[in-house]
C-alpha cells in the first residue's frame, strides 16, 4: 500500500485541507468557521499523525507554518527578529513532558534516580489577543507590524499609533538605537461586547470573540474607526542591540524574562500585573490552578497561561523549532468544545414515554471531565444537525452544563456517509412511536414498555419521592428483565427469597429492601402523589396539591368535575390541570391506585399532615408540636429522611445537634457523639419502636 492510501494518509490530507482553510478564514479574513478549541484539537490530531509517521508531513502542512499570510491592503514588512507562535501543552502532564525536553536540550538531565532540577520561570497570562512587533528608532515608535507568517507581517502603525497605553516615546535617558519589542493587543470584553452591539443594530456580521474582533480593527483602513474602538496593549517581550548601555536613570540591562518585563514597565509600556516568577514547575502548575477561576474575573479573554524560561542566556542555549521557541509553553485551559466521532445514535425512553435521541461518539475530555454522549433533544435538532453515520461533530460542555452538540463538521463527512434519523419503532418494546402535531417530542405510548415501566419504577423510589434504599437501577432492570414487576404496585408483593436470587443481591440486602419498602408506605401523601410521575406534578407541584386536596379521590374528582379549583391554588397552571384530568382518566392509573390503596397506602393526608398543614381535622394536642427531635445512628427500617418526614408531619421539628431543649433524641445503630450528649444532658432518648408509639399516639401513622 502507497503512504497516500492508509487511512492515516487519508486522514491527514483531510485534516490538512480542513485546517488550512479554518487557518485563511481565521488569519486572512477575520472570520473564524470553527471554535479556536476545535481547530486546536484538529490541529494536535494532524501533529501526532505526522509524528507518528513523518513521511506525511508536506510543506504546505498547517504544521509547518506560523500564522497566516500577510494581508491584502498593507504593505508586508519582514521583521527585524522572527516572531514565531508557541507550542502548547494542553494539561500539566504536558507541560512536564515540555520540561524533560527541555532539561535534555540544556544538558541539565538527572542522573537516573536524582529529581528533575529546578529551573526558574515566569509565568504570564496568555491573553488571548493579536502579537504585535513594535519597532523603536532611538526612542520613538518607528513602526508596528502584525505577526503574519512570522518573518512577515502587515505594516500597520497608522493603526496602533491611536492605542493610547502604548508609548510613542521610550521613557530613557540613553534609549538604544533600536529598539524590538513585542506584545499582545486586546480588545476588553466590555468593549467587545459594545462593538457587536453596534455591528448587530447596523446589520452586519458579528465578530465571532475578542481576539477576532482586535484582529479585524487593527486591519482596518482608517485608522479613526480604531481610535474609537480603543484597543489595549500588554508588552512582554524584549529585544535589545548588544551594545546598549544604560543611561544614568535607565533600568539596567535586563538578564532574564522577569527584569524585561521590568524594564519594558520602565521605559513605558503597560505590562500585565499577573506575571509571577516561579522557581520551579510545582510553583508553575499551582499558578496555572490560580488562574483558572482568577481569570473569569479579568475584564479581557486569557486562555491559558505562558510559562518562559527566566534565564535569558538559557533560552539562548534551549533556542527554537521551526515553529516557536523551545524555551516556552503555551499552557491552555482545558477546553469547552471539542471535536470527535460520532459512534452510533441512540434513543433513549424517559418514564413518560418521550424518545430522546442520544449521540454516542469518541469520549473526549472537556471541561475537565471526559464526555462520550450528549444529547441530541428530539427529532427537530437531529434534522437541523444534519447529522450522517460516521460524521465530526463539535461537542460542548461549558462549566457545569449537560454536555451537547453544536454542529457537524460536514468537510470530514466519510463519502456516502447515511442520515440518521429517528426510529419508527420504539427501540425498547418495537410498537410504533406518536409525534402529536405542534409536539417537540416524539413518544412512545405502549404504557407497559419495559422502558416506561423502568422509568415509573426508578421516579417511584427516589430520594424526593418514596425514598426507598436499596433499590437502584440495575436491580429495577432485573426486576423488569425477568418479569417480576410489571407495575410500582408489584414492588411490594415482592418476596425477600427471590431478591436474594437476584444479580449482586443477598439475603440481608433483600431483607433489608423489604422492610424498607413496607416502612415507605409511611410516606406522607405529597411523596406519594409525586412518586406516581404525573406529568408536569413536580416535588414542589406535588406538595402545593397534597395540601390542597387532602386525598387521590379528591385530587380526581376536582379534576374531572372542578379544574377551576385546582388552578385555584398557588403556582398551579391549566397544563397542569389538564394533565391530572387526563392521568385520573386513565384506566390503568385508576387500577394502579386501587390496588395501592389494598396494599395500605393511603393515598391521602394522615391526621398528622392536615394538623401541620393547619388543617380541620388536626389531632390537637396529640400532635407533636413544639418538639424537637435530634436523629442519630442508623434505624433499622427508617431512614433519616422518612423518619423526619414523619416526625415533621406530626408537627416536631428536627435539628442537627443536642442541647437541653431537644425533647427526643431518636438512635438507632452506631449512634454517636450525639447519644452521649442525649445522656449527659438527661435528653429522652427513643428508639425506632419508640418513635412509632410516639407517632402512633400523634396520629401520625396508622
Ligand atoms: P497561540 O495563540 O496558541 O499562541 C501564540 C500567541 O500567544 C502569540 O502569538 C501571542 O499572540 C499570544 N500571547 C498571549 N499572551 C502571551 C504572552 N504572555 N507571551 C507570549 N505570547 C503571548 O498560537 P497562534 O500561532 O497564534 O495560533 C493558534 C491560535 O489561533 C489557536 O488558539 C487557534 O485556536 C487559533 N486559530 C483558530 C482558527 C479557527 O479556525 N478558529 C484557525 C487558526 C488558528
Amino acid at each position: 500500500m502507497s503512504p497516500t492510501q492508509t487511512p492515516q494518509a487519508q486522514r491527514a490530507a483531510e485534516l490538512r485541507q480542513l485546517l488550512s482553510r479554518a487557518a485563511h478564514a481565521y488569519y486572512v479574513l477575520d472570520a473564524p468557521e470553527m471554535e479556536d478549541a476545535v481547530y486546536d484539537r484538529l490541529y494536535r490530531e494532524l501533529l501526532d499523525l505526522e509524528t507518528a509517521h513523518p513521511e506525511l508531513i508536506t510543506p504546505d502542512s498547517p504544521t509547518q507554518r506560523v500564522g497566516g499570510a500577510p494581508a491584502e491592503g498593507f504593505q508586508s514588512v519582514r521583521h527585524r527578529i522572527g516572531l514565531l507562535s508557541l507550542d502548547n501543552a494542553f494539561n500539566t502532564a504536558e507541560l512536564e513532558a515540555w520540561y524533560t525536553r527541555l532539561l535534555k536540550v540544556l544538558d541539565r538531565e538527572p542522573a537516573a534516580g536524582e529529581p528533575e532540577p529546578p529551573l526558574a520561570m515566569v509565568g504570564e497570562l496568555k491573553i488571548d489577543g493579536n502579537a504585535l512587533a513594535l519597532s523603536y528608532a532611538n526612542g520613538l515608535l518607528l513602526r508596528a507590524a502584525t505577526r503574519g507568517d512570522g518573518e512577515q507581517g502587515e505594516e500597520i502603525t497608522a493603526n496602533v499609533r491611536t492605542i493610547a497605553s502604548l508609548p510613542l516615546r521610550l521613557q530613557l535617558e540613553q534609549p538604544p538605537a533600536w529598539v524590538e519589542v513585542r506584545g499582545e493587543a486586546l480588545i476588553p470584553d466590555a468593549t467587545f461586547a459594545a462593538i457587536n452591539a453596534e455591528r448587530a443594530a447596523r446589520g452586519e456580521a458579528l465578530f465571532a470573540n475578542p481576539r477576532n474582533a482586535c484582529a479585524g480593527t487593527l486591519r482596518q483602513l482608517d485608522p479613526r474607526v480604531v481610535a474609537a474602538r480603543r484597543l489595549d496593549f500588554f508588552a512582554y517581550t524584549l529585544h535589545l542591540p548588544a551594545d546598549w548601555q544604560p543611561g544614568r536613570g535607565d533600568p539596567p540591562r535586563p538578564t532574564s524574562q522577569w527584569e524585561s518585563l521590568q524594564w519594558l514597565r520602565a521605559a513605558g509600556f503597560k505590562v500585565n500585573p499577573n506575571a509571577a516568577l516561579l522557581p520551579d514547575l510545582a510553583a508553575v502548575e499551582a499558578f496555572f490552578a490560580q488562574w483558572d477561576e482568577g481569570r473569569r474575573r479579568l475584564p479581557y479573554a486569557t486562555d491559558g497561561v505562558v510559562v518562559k524560561l527566566d534565564d535569558l542566556r538559557l533560552q539562548d542555549a534551549a533556542g527554537f523549532t521551526q515553529k516557536a521557541p523551545r524555551w516556552a509553553i503555551a499552557l491552555k485551559y482545558p477546553a469547552e468544545e471539542a471535536p470527535s466521532r460520532l459512534l452510533r445514535l441512540s434513543c433513549q425512553v424517559g418514564r413518560t414515554g418521550v424518545v430522546t435521541p442520544v449521540a454516542e461518539f469518541e469520549p473526549v475530555p472537556l471541561a475537565g471531565t471526559v464526555v462520550g454522549r450528549a444529547t441530541l433533544h428530539n427529532a427537530d435538532r437531529l434534522a437541523e444537525l444534519d447529522l450522517h453515520a460516521g460524521d465530526t461533530i463539535v461537542v460542548r460542555k461549558a462549566g457545569e452544563i449537560i454536555p451537547e452538540v453544536l454542529r457537524v463538521l460536514p468537510a470530514l463527512r466519510p463519502a456516502g456517509a447515511v442520515r440518521l434519523e429517528l426510529p419508527h419503532t420504539c427501540p425498547e418494546c418495537g410498537s410504533e412511536l406518536v409525534r402529536e402535531q405542534g409536539e417537540a417530542a416524539t413518544r412512545c405510548v405502549n404504557s407497559s414498555c419495559p422502558a416506561i415501566l423502568r422509568g415509573a419504577l426508578r421516579h417511584w423510589v427516589s430520594k424526593g419521592a418514596l425514598d426507598v434504599d436499596g433499590l437502584g437501577s440495575k436491580l429495577i432492570e432485573q426486576l423488569v428483565d425477568r418479569g417480576l414487576v410489571g407495575s410500582i404496585a408489584d414492588l411490594y408483593g415482592l418476596d425477600a427469597a427471590v431478591l436474594a436470587s437476584l444479580d449482586r443481591m443477598g439475603p440481608k440486602s433483600a431483607e433489608n429492601l423489604v422492610v424498607a419498602l413496607a416502612a415507605s408506605r409511611a410516606q406522607p401523601w405529597s411523596r406519594q402523589l409525586y412518586g406516581l410521575g404525573i406529568h408536569h406534578v413536580g416535588e414542589v407541584n406535588a406538595k402545593a396539591l397534597a395540601k390542597a386536596f387532602i386525598s387521590a379521590a379528591d385530587l380526581a374528582t376536582a379534576a374531572s368535575e372542578t379544574p377551576e379549583l385546582i388552578t385555584a391554588v398557588y403556582g398551579i397552571g391549566g397544563e397542569i390541570a389538564q394533565s391530572l384530568q387526563q392521568w385520573f382518566a386513565t384506566l390503568a392509573n385508576q387500577q394502579l391506585l386501587a390496588r395501592l390503596e389494598q396494599l395500605g397506602f393511603s393515598l391521602a393526608a394522615s391526621e398528622a399532615e392536615l394538623a401541620a398543614a393547619g388543617g380541620s381535622g388536626a389531632a390537637g394536642s396529640a400532635t407533636l408540636a413544639g418538639q424537637t427531635f435530634v436523629l442519630t445512628g442508623t434505624l433499622p427500617s427508617l431512614s433519616r429522611s422518612q423518619a423526619q418526614a414523619l416526625i415533621e408531619a406530626a408537627g416536631g421539628k428536627v435539628s442537627g445537634s443536642v442541647s437541653k431543649k431537644t425533647s427526643y433524641v431518636v438512635a438507632g445503630a452506631e449512634a454517636g457523639s450525639k447519644l452521649s450528649k442525649a445522656e449527659s444532658l438527661g435528653v429522652a432518648v427513643l428508639d425506632e419502636a419508640g418513635l412509632q408509639a410516639l407517632l402512633l399516639s400523634a396520629g401520625a401513622v396508622a
